[in-house]
């Protein structure tokens, strides 16, 4: 029998694509349990090019541009005394770990995505693991920070990481994680059709309230929470849905450079949250 993660509730509504809410404390998730073999299948290349990311290598950029505004944030709470060893759960090509490489004493990244891992070795010259974060033996090591972007939602088990998590950090250990809220307007207005609705791939759909309580169960105390706001280049809008289908507007974009255009923008529907470890 299904058990929510964040309640231990037993109760569920069915919601759509295949989603069910906990009716004890509203958690919604994806009812499917991936197998080794599936999730090897998903996170290949495809999935960075093309299928969740219209390509990820020619957005890096970009996306280090995001990181760089995430990294700007956490900087606030981190004293060099005690944050020095940092791990990244989701790593994929390493562009998060190499801008933060010259914040920290030593960077690690955990990726299941070996395309993303062999790259972020071969080409960035990085610290990363291929494998999967619960059966990776950490021996001795501690880390002081640990960061989950966009990756939450990913998981079997959120809860089990976060159990992991809480045995390789010590006090006053940082985690930040960003992640959609599905409790924001815009979840609210969009429904099945919001854009980071995305089972298989998706499979965890936090609210503010059910991400606090999965930090609090497992001895993190949230030190900040906000929408975060992030770029996007006029490609990435063109692997959304809605433009797949108007193939022309895509092509005269391209033909006279405006793709290559990025701007800001918050939704107020992803979360940031930095957690301490109590
Ligand atoms: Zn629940």
């Amino acid at each position: 029998m299904n058990k929510c993660i964040i309640c231990r509730g037993t109760k569920f509504k069915t919601l759509y694509r295949g989603l069910l809410k906990c009716s004890r404390c509203g958690h919604v998730f994806a009812n499917v349990k991936l197998g080794k073999k599936t999730l090897s299948k998903i996170y290949n290349t495809d999935y960075f090019c093309g299928k969740e990311y219209n390509n990820y290598l020619a957005d890096k950029e970009i996306i280090q541009k995001n990181f760089k505004l995430r990294l700007k944030i956490l900087h606030k709470f981190i004293n060099p005394k005690y944050h020095k060893n940092l791990l990244e759960i989701g790593c994929a090509y390493g562009f998060f770990l190499e801008i933060a490489k010259n914040n920290f004493s030593k960077v690690l990244g955990i990726d299941i995505c070996s395309d993303g891992t062999n790259y972020a070795r071969k080409y960035l010259n990085l610290d990363v693991i291929t494998g999967d974060f619960l059966k990776h033996n950490f021996g001795q090591q501690n880390f002081d920070i640990v960061c989950l972007w966009d990756t939450i939602e990913h998981l079997n088990n959120p809860a089990l990481y976060l159990n992991k998590i809480n045995q390789i950090t010590k006090k006053n250990s940082l985690i930040a994680i960003t992640t959609g809220d599905i409790s924001s307007l815009l979840a609210n207005i969009q429904k099945e059709k919001w854009r980071l609705i995305h089972p298989p791939t998706h499979l965890h759909y936090f609210s503010k309230k059910t991400l606090i309580k999965l930090l609090n169960t497992y001895g993190f105390e949230v030190i900040y929470c906000h929408y975060a706001g992030f770029y996007r280049s006029v490609n990435a809008i063109f692997q959304l849905q809605y433009f797949k289908r108007k193939k022309s507007i895509k092509s005269l974009f391209n033909k006279i450079g405006l793709n290559k255009l990025n701007f800001y923008l918050n939704l107020y529907d992803i979360l940031y949250i930095i957690a301490r470890k109590s």
